[in-house]
């Protein structure tokens, strides 16, 4: 095909954005997203690849009334792609405002292997003859030559909703100042490698976690609440246009494995944006099924964290599988059945009664329910492979695994994981060795992502001493992973956030000791407990948490405590000190009956005991919401210093590919080492 007009392209495109009652058949999606296709404008590209990364085009054309689109062909840089075109119209279920004899053109799982820019095109045929045409652009990304050794393995730690003012607190919690200087970094504090990354999505400056993770896994933004996929205008949640993540690039091209670790559910976004292709973060029982059923094209080897619900048979006490919330795809329907053939994708099946725990039992699968038998998996020559399931839901919080801990020891039950049900759960850190103490033994090395889930949720809940020790966790985790890269020397680690939650702010020091606060609580009222409590720059000083042997601080409510501010809040009231018990989670299928049924269920029912104090927000409802602040994001290991500067989070997928195909392009320290120096005796 020749090359199109430039003014073509431009009618095209303003028909495309007009999509109004014209006399022709016009495209009004066009995908890979494209600013090209959008507006005219040939920059920024919006979709980028690696060579040989694999991605969809689809257009959405809506024809003359009465007419149905009969043909399409897409063209690469004037090359027709050589693949079939799956056409479907939206008699089968579209978007609101689509109508029914709208088409749907398809070719899946095409890739380029060309750096560069490059156009492409689709080419629609009407039934009476007229044709229609509308063009983008995408880029290529090259890899380019390495300074330094390939990387073996790649960790990203992603400490959800984790913005500098939460790596501050756990800093200050951890070790405390001295005259100003801190007296023990957290461990990613000692990563060479900062840089700043901006969060946005396909479709908002405020993300959620979906493209959050996903950008760094796929190089491609989502839009929120999808995962691996561009947006179209279908209903079905596991149709949409894919891309192929960074561990189904390596595995396929390199046998490198994948492992998912989780305080979350493991249906949640953030670890499904490594592993699952859907528009629904959550449609559970499908994305949990992906999981498995696709475990040969992403090498899915470990997998922990909470979600036992969706693993359970329907009718199973906890179980939440639904047909609902599954996916199975047509054979019949080229839609749905060229994703099958051309990605290798699993068909999937609505199968409510599935006994998913016993699926990967017999694909050799060591299944841990507990702490304790996570650790016996990794005993003697362990697992070698993993799934654990710690809760029916996400896994209880960091200060409420602690206090069950050290309850148990002390004989005391009824604490909060007792409540739960699940009073034997690994921390975050304990999970990471066990993962990888499992992979370690892949040949070909592995991707690994390892989450600190409700450093988001807890700040969701406006919750600060929960999410200040989940950020403590996640650190420790941190430390497990770098350790494991100092050791093995060819393991890039990466520690950043999806996105910055609540707008948290350390707002300084309390003036009052813990037992005077409390008397200002009896006190009551704007007067007490904010113009007593929180004074000038000075009066702040340095507030100091005492360290337990189990690495957190042996009480949260002590003297001249560590004050936090919200910016993205909802109204709650403030008392300053820690709560007893979490908020009640609904993502529990068992929340509903005793006793979670007596856990507050809104920070404003959960504060208002004490001291009227009431907080007014900038955000309606009951939750503190994720801001479109940059977040830090840390590197240590071979290529490193890569990682700098203001980037955007799909940089950091190119980087990471980089270093795992061609090598690396950067020292993993100042002194220029390619590798990390082995820690010294401490
Ligand atoms: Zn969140």
């Amino acid at each position: 095909m020749k090359k199109l007009s430039p003014m073509l392209v431009t009618a095209g495109a303003l028909m495309g954005l007009a999509a109004t009652a014209q006399a022709a058949p016009t495209v009004t999606r066009l995908t890979p997203p494209s600013e090209m296709f959008a507006s005219g404008r040939p920059d920024p590209v919006i979709a980028r690849f690696l060579p040989g990364q694999r991605f969809d085009l689809q257009a959405t054309i809506k024809p003359d009334a009465g007419q149905r689109i009969s043909a399409a062909r897409f063209f690469i840089d004037g090359q027709a792609v050589d693949a079939a075109v799956a056409l479907r119209d939206c008699a089968s279920g579209c978007v609101k405002g689509v109508s029914a004899e709208t088409a749907i053109a398809t070719v899946r799982a095409v890739s380029l292997e060309k750096a560069g820019r490059h156009e492409f095109s689709i080419e629609a045929t009407q039934a009476d003859g007229q044709k229609v045409t509308a063009r983008g652009n995408l880029e290529v990304v090259p890899f380019t030559a390495a300074m330094g050794p390939k990387v073996k393995n790649i960790i990203i730690l992603l400490g959800d909703g984790m913005g500098a003012a939460q790596r501050t607190a756990a800093r200050i919690v951890k070790g405390g100042y001295a005259q100003g200087k801190v007296i023990a970094p957290l461990a990613m504090d000692t990563f060479p490698a900062t840089a700043l990354v901006k969060t946005a999505s396909l479709n908002s400056v405020v993300t959620d976690s979906s493209p959050g993770m996903t950008a760094y896994v796929s190089g491609n933004k989502n839009n929120n609440n999808e995962e691996g996929v561009f947006p179209d205008d279908t209903v079905d949640a596991f149709d949409n246009p894919r891309i192929e993540y960074l561990s189904e690039y390596l595995h396929r091209t390199q046998g490198k494995a994948l492992g998912i670790v989780t305080t979350a559910d493991v249906f949640d976004a953030t670890p499904a944006g490594n592993a699952v292709h859907t528009s629904n973060r959550g449609a559970g029982t499908g994305i949990v099924d992906q999981f498995f059923d696709d475990r040969s094209r992403t090498g899915l080897t470990v997998l922990l964290g909470g979600g036992r619900k969706w693993f359970l048979p329907a009718g199973t006490p906890g179980s939440e599988r639904a047909e609902g919330n599954d996916y199975a795809f047509s054979a019949t329907d080229p839609h749905t059945a060229e994703i099958v053939k051309r990605w290798g994708a699993a068909p999937g099946a609505k199968d409510k009664d599935r006994d998913l725990i016993q699926a990967f039992q017999s694909a050799g699968y060591r299944y841990a329910p507990t702490r304790t038998a996570l650790q016996a998996a990794t005993d003697g020559a362990g697992a070698d492979k993993l799934l654990g399931l710690f809760a029916f839901s996400n896994m209880n919080v960091a200060l409420d695994k602690i206090d069950g801990r050290r309850g148990a020891a002390k004989g005391i039950t009824g604490t909060v994981v007792d409540d739960y049900g699940f009073p034997d759960q690994p921390m975050l850190d304990e999970m990471a060795r066990a993962a990888l103490s499992t992979l370690k033994k892949q040949p070909k090395g592995f991707v690994l992502m390892i989450e600190g889930a409700s450093i988001d949720k807890q700040a969701h809940n406006m919750d600060t001493e929960r999410w200040m020790l989940d950020t403590l966790e996640f650190d420790r985790a941190v430390q497990v992973a770098q350790e494991f890269a100092r050791e093995n020397g060819d393991t890039l680690v990466i520690v950043t956030a999806d996105h910055e939650c609540s707008g948290a702010a350390l707002i300084g020091g309390s003036m009052l000791t813990d037992q005077a606060l409390q008397e200002a609580a009896q006190k009551k009222g704007v007067a007490h407990l904010r113009d007593k409590v929180v004074g000038v720059y000075e009066k702040a000083g340095f507030p100091r948490y005492r360290i337990a042997a189990d690495g957190y601080p042996e009480a949260t409510d002590i003297d001249y405590r560590l004050l936090v501010g919200y910016g993205a809040n909802a109204d709650r009231y403030e008392d300053w000190r820690t709560n007893t018990t979490p908020l009640r989670d609904s993502q529990q299928p068992l929340a509903k009956s005793e006793p979670l049924k007596w856990y507050p269920p809104v920070p404003m029912e959960r504060d208002d005991a004490f001291g009227e104090y009431l907080v007014t927000g900038q955000v309606p409802g009951e939750s503190a919401v994720h801001t479109a602040t940059d977040i830090p994001l840390s590197a240590f290991g071979p290529g490193a210093l890569a990682f700098t500067g203001v980037i955007d989070n799909t940089d950091v997928f190119f980087k990471l590919a980089q270093a795992a195909v061609k090598g690396t392009t950067a020292p993993a320290d100042a002194t220029g080492a390619k590798r990390p120096a082995k820690a010294t005796a401490r």
